[in-house]
């Protein structure tokens, strides 16, 4: 484990997997469970760095592939890396691009040493592996790294996952050794191992094994938001995190409804991260005290109220909800950065609500009280709050 960083545990109560800790990083502090905003190309979205922060956020993602085809990872390291590339002072996580890379790829050019594939920007062929990925992350700078994994197009195919996640075994180790070659313990930049193993217990198993077997910062679990449904991802997270080291930040890949945080931290998770809040946000949806908005929908046309009563975003402080309503049908883009505000305090409010939870051992009332308010549609019935 690298000095650099530390997980300090602070609260766990017995017989429940939920904890509340620190994540130590060299860019300040994680207060977990986490949500991480995505900042795909190195920008959240539609959304200044300090909304971000105001938001709630402590520690955002950024993704190595988008950022690795432009501007690519030298010119990033040459503007000073991706902290201020993002202007963003805390904090950040890279992906390693296997993801996005093999939702590219066609299967057969998955070779032992890496991926070739196309570049979306001019169809010029590309390739990735493992200690690219590292040297990539490496010069965008991110202060947790994540390994070069192959990720199962089907997770429920069990000769493609036990491929895939021997691979991601046999690439963890070369990730390993290169990133000791050029960064290596104490100089800032964190690696986490991705366990794999689709649906299958005994592969998950197996994967947990192999991949702890590197003492590393931290581990994620991966694959399981690829289009299997609620209850199999559930399953597969509820196996797999037990297995994981206690005393390092767990961290579920990909996952961001308000649901899955509370399944998720239940079982134990301490990081997530997913576009959902500045996705929805852009194509009008807000989640809410009240139920999930749809602006689109006629009912807000001269509703007065704040989209959301019990928020102190900007867009719900100084807007009524027929002006936001009014700004994304016109197409502008002020509509989709006021609802992508609004959405990160909201996912942000509701982590913070869920770690005062599991310190006091309230979460499953919590849970009972949240998700039948903010899960359901909402759409108001008279033209203020
Ligand atoms: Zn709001």
């Amino acid at each position: 484990m690298s000095h650099a960083f530390s997980f300090i545990i602070e609260k766990e109560i017995d017989g429940q997997r939920a904890r509340t800790g620190v994540f130590h990083t060299p860019h300040g502090p994680v207060p977990t469970p986490a949500f991480m905003p995505v900042g795909t190309r190195g920008s959240v979205k539609a959304v200044l760095p300090h909304n971000v922060k105001e938001a709630g956020a402590t520690m955002i993602l950024a993704n190595t592939l988008h950022l690795a085809l432009r501007p690519g990872p030298k010119v990033v390291r040459e503007l000073g890396g991706l902290h201020k590339l993002m202007d963003w002072s805390g904090p950040i996580l890279t992906d390693s691009g296997g993801y996005q890379v093999f939702s590219m790829a066609d299967v057969s050019k998955i070779k032992e040493k890496g991926v070739t594939f196309r570049s979306v920007i001019d169809g010029s062929p590309m390739h990735l592996s493992p200690e690219s990925a590292m040297e990539i992350q490496l010069d965008l700078g991110a202060d947790v790294i994540m390994a070069f994994d192959q990720c199962p197009s089907d997770p429920h195919d069990r000769k493609q996952v036990e491929e895939a996640t021997a691979r991601t075994h046999r690439w963890l180790d070369r990730c390993v050794k290169r990133w000791m070659e050029l960064d290596g313990l104490d100089r800032g930049h964190a690696l986490f191992g991705i366990v794999q193993g689709g649906c299958f217990d005994d592969l998950r198993r197996q994967s947990v094994e192999a991949i702890t077997s590197h003492d590393l910062v931290g581990y994620a679990i991966g694959g399981i938001s690829v289009g299997e449904g609620r209850e199999a991802i559930r399953e597969a997270f509820a196996m797999t995190t037990p297995l994981l080291p206690k005393e390092k930040p767990r961290y579920l890949m990909g996952i961001g409804t308000p649901v899955d945080f509370f399944d998720a931290v239940a079982q134990g998770a301490d990081l997530f991260d997913c576009v959902t809040p500045t996705r929805h946000g852009r194509n009008h949806q807000a989640f809410t005290s009240r139920g999930r908005v749809n602006l689109r929908n006629q009912a807000w046309t001269t509703y007065t109220g704040p989209l959301d009563p019990d928020c102190p975003c900007p867009a719900c402080m100084n807007y009524p909800a027929g002006a936001i309503r009014h700004l994304c049908n016109v197409g502008e883009m002020l509509g989709g950065t006021l609802l992508s505000i609004h959405n990160l305090t909201f996912f942000h409010r509701l982590m913070a609500d869920i770690r005062l939870a599991v310190t006091a051992g309230t979460l499953s009332k919590l849970r009972a009280q949240v998700l039948p308010r903010v899960e359901p549609r909402f759409k108001p019935t008279s033209t203020c709050a």
